[in-house]
C-alpha cells in the first residue's frame, strides 16, 4: 500500500547538534519536499538522565537558519502533537497496557544488581547479554508497586526478522541474538525502540531515514510493530558520518560544530545545505553545489549511498568560497553587514564596496573580511623590518619619495588603476627596478602587509589623499 510521504527527524536532545547529526533532518526534509509530503520534528526525549536543557532550540533554530523548518514539530504544532515524547507519556502507557494483554510485554522486577550480574557472567562466557527471563516465572512474580520495567517478549518464531532497507538492500537478523529489550523502564518514561514505533506509526510516518547506527534497533521495531498488527514504515539507513580521512567518529577538531558556529563564522547556509546533502548522497552527475530547489528536485533514496561519507571541512570552505565568488556584490554586502570592522561604519557605502571587489576573488567566508580589509579603513603600520626587506632603508626612502613625487602629478581625475600602473611602471624602469621589490615595498606602505589585494586596484580605491600620506608617513618613518 503506497502512503503519502511523511517523514520524521527524530533527535534526541542529550546535547548540541552538530552539522553531521542534522544531515538526517535534511534528507528527510528533502524526502518530503521531492514528494510534496510532510516533514516532522519530533524531540525523542525520554533518557531523562541525559536531557540538556536548551538542546530543543537549538535543534529548531538550526533547521530554521539552515531553510529546512519542519512542517509539524513542537514550535509549529500539528495533528499529530505532542511533538516531544516526554509529553506523551498517556500514550506509551495505553499501548504498553494492550500490549501486557496479549502477552507481548512482560513484568520484571529484577533489581540493577542482578542485571548487573548477569551481565558480567555473559560477558565472562563470552556471549551478549540476554536476559534470562527470571520473572516470567509465576513463582517470581512480585506485587505491582514493587518498581518494575516492562520487556518485550522476543517470539520463538519466526527464526529471524528481514526487512529490505532503502538504501542498503534486504538486511537480515536472527531472533534469538535479541534480548528482550526493556519497553517501558522503572521511571514510567519508554525507551527509546518502544516510543519510537509507537510514534512513528501513530503520527503516520512514511519512510523513517535516520543513521545506520540504528540498523541493529530495527529488527526490536519491526517485532513491535508485528505485536500491534500495524505496518512498518519504510527503512532507509543512512551512512554513517566520519571525519576526512575515514575510519573514525567525526570529532569536534574535523568540524563537528553546530549550524550557529558555522553561521558565526561567515559560512552561507546554502554552503551548508550543498555540503550536507553530499554527505553520503549524489546525484550521478559532477555538480557540488546546489540551490535548495536544485536538490529538492534532485534528492531520490536510490541515490544515498552506502558507504560512509567523508565530512571534509576543507571541501565546505571550498563550496563556500565559491558562492560568495559568484554572489551579486550587493547581496554580498548586504549579507555580510555583521562581519566588517567596526571603523568601516564611518565610510560611505561605496567606498566599503569597492573594498568588497577587490576581496570577494579570494573571500572564503565572511569573518575573513575584518582580516582582509582593515587597512582600508583603519592606518596601517608598516613595520621597518618589511619595508626594507628588498632594500636598505635610504634606498627605500629614495624610492618612496621618487613614488610621492611621480603619484602627486596624477590628478584625482587621473587616479585610476590604468594611469597608476602606467606611473609606477615608467618609474620601475627608470631607476632599473625589481618589480617584485618595488611592488612590495609600496604594498607593505600603503596596506602594511605583504599580501592584499592588486596593488593598482588598492591605490585606487584607497583615493589619492590616503595613498600618498601613507607612502610619505613610511618615507618619514624610514628615514628617522
Ligand atoms: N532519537 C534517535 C536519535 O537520537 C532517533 C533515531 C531514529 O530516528 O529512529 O538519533
Amino acid at each position: 500500500m503506497s502512503r503519502s510521504v511523511r517523514v520524521r527527524f527524530a533527535p534526541s536532545p542529550t546535547g548540541y547538534l552538530h552539522v553531521g547529526s542534522i544531515r538526517s533532518g535534511l534528507f528527510n526534509w528533502l524526502w518530503a519536499r521531492h514528494n510534496h509530503g510532510v516533514s516532522v520534528l519530533r524531540i525523542e526525549d525520554t533518557d531523562r538522565s541525559r536531557y540538556v536543557e536548551d538542546a530543543i532550540d537549538q535543534i529548531t533554530d538550526s533547521m530554521d537558519t539552515l531553510g529546512i523548518t519542519p512542517d509539524e514539530g513542537p514550535r509549529q504544532g500539528g495533528p499529530y502533537g505532542p511533538y516531544i515524547q516526554s509529553e506523551r507519556l498517556d500514550l506509551y502507557h495505553q499501548w504498553a497496557n494492550t500490549l501486557l494483554e496479549t502477552g507481548a510485554l512482560y513484568r520484571c522486577w529484577c533489581s540493577p544488581e542482578r542485571l548487573a550480574d548477569l551481565r558480567t557472567k555473559a560477558q565472562k562466557a563470552g556471549h551478549a547479554f540476554k536476559y534470562d527471563r527470571y520473572c516470567l516465572k509465576p513463582a517470581n512474580v512480585r506485587p505491582l508497586d514493587e518498581p518494575n520495567v516492562l520487556r518485550f517478549l522476543i517470539p520463538e518464531k519466526p527464526a529471524s526478522i528481514a526487512w529490505h532497507d532503502a538504501v542498503r538492500g534486504r538486511l537480515e537478523f536472527k531472533l534469538t541474538d535479541l534480548d528482550d529489550f526493556v519497553a517501558i523502564k522503572a521511571d514510567g518514561y519508554p525507551t527509546y525502540q518502544f516510543a519510537n514505533v509507537i510514534d512513528d506509526h501513530l503520527m503516520e510516518i512514511s519512510h523513517v531515514m535516520r543513521a545506520d547506527e540504528w540498523i541493529p534497533s530495527t529488527p526490536k521495531h519491526l517485532l513491535l510493530f508485528q505485536a500491534f498488527g500495524w505496518e512498518p514504515p519504510i527503512y532507509a539507513h543512512l551512512p554513517s558520518v566520519q571525519g576526512p580521512t575515514g575510519g573514525k567518529k567525526l570529532s569536534k577538531r574535523d568540524g563537528a560544530q553546530s549550524v550557529q558556529d558555522y553561521l558565526k563564522e561567515g559560512y552561507l547556509p546554502e554552503a551548508l545545505m550543498s555540503f550536507l546533502a553530499s554527505l553520503g548522497w549524489n546525484d550521478g552527475t559532477t555538480q557540488e553545489v546546489y540551490t535548495t530547489p536544485e536538490l529538492v528536485t534532485a534528492f531520490t533514496l536510490s541515490r544515498i549511498q552506502k558507504s560512509p561519507a567523508r565530512f571534509d571541512r576543507e571541501r565546505l570552505t571550498w563550496m563556500n568560497g565559491l558562492l560568495i565568488r559568484h554572489m551579486p556584490r550587493g547581496e554580498l554586502m548586504s549579507r555580510s553587514e555583521s562581519f566588517w570592522p567596526i571603523e568601516a561604519a564611518d565610510f560611505p557605502l561605496e567606498y566599503r564596496m569597492q573594498a568588497l571587489r577587490l576581496i570577494q576573488e579570494r573571500l572564503k567566508f565572511l569573518s575573513e573580511i575584518p582580516e582582509l580589509t582593515d587597512f582600508f579603513f583603519i592606518e596601517p603600520h608598516a613595520e621597518r623590518e618589511l619595508l626594507t626587506k628588498n632594500y636598505s632603508s635610504e634606498e627605500a626612502a629614495i624610492h618612496l619619495t621618487r613614488l610621492v613625487e611621480a603619484l602627486n602629478e596624477l590628478t584625482e581625475s587621473d587616479w585610476n588603476e590604468s594611469e597608476l600602473e602606467r606611473a609606477i611602471r615608467k618609474l620601475t624602469q627608470k631607476h632599473d627596478l625589481k618589480v617584485g621589490h618595488f611592488f612590495g615595498l609600496i604594498r607593505i606602505s600603503i596596506t602594511g602587509r605583504t599580501s592584499a589585494p592588486g596593488l593598482f586596484e588598492t591605490l585606487d580605491v584607497l583615493g589619492k589623499n590616503t595613498s600618498l600620506r601613507r607612502l610619505q608617513a613610511a618615507q618619514s618613518a624610514l628615514s628617522s
